[in-house]
């Protein structure tokens, strides 16, 4: 079976994540792809394949050559919150010429080259799209896919020389859990790989440090009339605290190593006012600094308005794994060396967000990301080119197996 086959059945099960979940898995329909997944993996001849409690999925594949590291192969099974994953029309344009693509039948979404460039590096291939009411979920089932359909590979063809595989599908990385329940011991990979990322040849080592910052302002309130001295208006405070942030240093602004302050929500009354903010920096020294800024803004204005005005909950989110990959440099240069056998010269890139391998990769697993094919992440214009998961397969191949 072709990798896109499998990736057709996958992406009909919404996994989406539910940040408000507080349970493990946060949604469960990813506990149905779990059982999907091990129900085939077990066809396929992984015998101990297993799904835990959390709904982590597990399996490994016997070493066929003796002194071989193991290497772990991971993908989560969950998909975005940004965008419905469901009712799902994922459909193949077959060998597509450039320009734009109608993505659904009454031709109100489109898929347009000029918004998307990127498209023209797959004229006369075929690709995968949605009919633009929903993502498309090859973050990360196209991962799940090009891991399994290697698998099925390697079990059945007689030959190839690798050490013992370890395969991991884990749920809840889009709302930052992936890790959190991980069977490190389990697993037992001496290194292992994301396949998590966007197209060829990108791999990714380095990633943003992020925390979160939850601020709550309480006010006092009193009829308007008879407000002089008295009133405090939280949701003034808000703007204020909100206007002392850098402009210049929003997502909107800010690209490769330039880290950000985010605001993701506010609300707000006389009364009280919440204000949500996320900090992203690659480089730890300046992290640490935008940190302490929203704790000293906050300091300044509890000095203005009065002690406890504005209470600030400062959350580490994830790290950057460079620091932790750099004495691994060689599970870094055994995915390029692949990229090259395949016919594409690797490209680093840091990836401006997160991964579960950040976390793998700083609790003692390195584990650099790899390209799914996947495009367009998150949104109603996801795609995915079908030659590019087979070119993806092929890239697995070379990475476990030796010459
Ligand atoms: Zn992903």
């Amino acid at each position: 079976m072709r990798a896109y086959e499998r990736f057709l059945k996958y992406v009909n099960i919404d996994t989406t994540a539910d940040s408000a979940s507080n349970t493990c898995p946060s949604s469960p329909n990813q506990l149905i792809l779990a059982a999907e997944l091990v129900k085939e993996m077990k066809e396929m001849g992984i015998a101990d394949a297993r799904v835990d409690e959390y709904g982590y999925v597990y399996g490994s594949i016997p070493a066929s050559i003796e002194g071989a590291p193991t290497i772990g192969l991971i993908a989560h099974m969950d998909t975005a919150e940004d965008a419905p994953a469901s009712p799902m029309n994922a459909h193949i344009v077959e060998n597509y010429q450039g320009g734009d693509l109608v993505m659904d039948e009454e031709g109100k979404n489109i898929l347009r080259q000029s918004e998307y460039p990127m498209l023209g590096n797959y004229i006369g291939h075929d690709l995968i799209i949605t009919d633009g009411n929903t993502l498309l979920g090859a973050d990360d089932k196209a991962g799940i896919a090009e891991i399994m359909t290697f698998a099925e590979k390697a079990l059945n063809t007689p030959g190839l020389k690798h050490g013992k595989i370890a395969i991991g599908f884990t749920p809840d990385e889009e709302i930052g859990r992936g890790p959190d329940h991980f069977d490190y011991a389990g697993f037992g990979a001496d290194f292992a790989y994301t396949l998590d990322g966007g197209p060829l040849p990108e791999i990714e080592c380095e990633n943003f440090n992020a925390a979160s910052a939850a601020i709550e302002i309480t006010g006092v309130s009193t009829h308007p009339g008879g407000a002089k001295n008295r009133m405090k208006n939280a949701a003034l405070i808000a703007v204020e605290l909100i206007n002392m942030m850098p402009p210049a240093e929003r997502p909107e602004h800010t690209a490769g190593y330039e880290g950000f302050y985010h605001l993701i929500g506010m609300s707000g009354s006389v009364e009280k006012a919440k204000v949500y903010y996320i900090i992203r920096d690659h480089d730890m020294t300046k992290f640490l600094a935008r940190k302490a800024f929203v704790e000293r803004s906050v300091a300044y204005l509890n000095e203005k308005y009065g002690e406890n005005t504005i209470k600030l909950e400062l959350k580490d989110s994830y790290f950057n794994m460079l620091e932790a990959m750099k004495p691994n440099m060689h599970v870094m240069t055994r995915a390029e060396e692949a990229i090259r056998k395949i016919g594409f010269e690797p490209r680093r890139r840091a990836i401006r967000g997160g991964t579960d391998g950040a976390t793998l990769t700083n609790n003692g697993l390195p584990c650099p990301n790899l390209p799914t094919g996947g495009m367009f992440a998150h949104g109603r214009r996801e795609c995915i080119c079908i030659q590019e998961m087979d070119k993806i397969v092929e890239m697995i191949e070379k990475i476990i197996c030796e010459d």
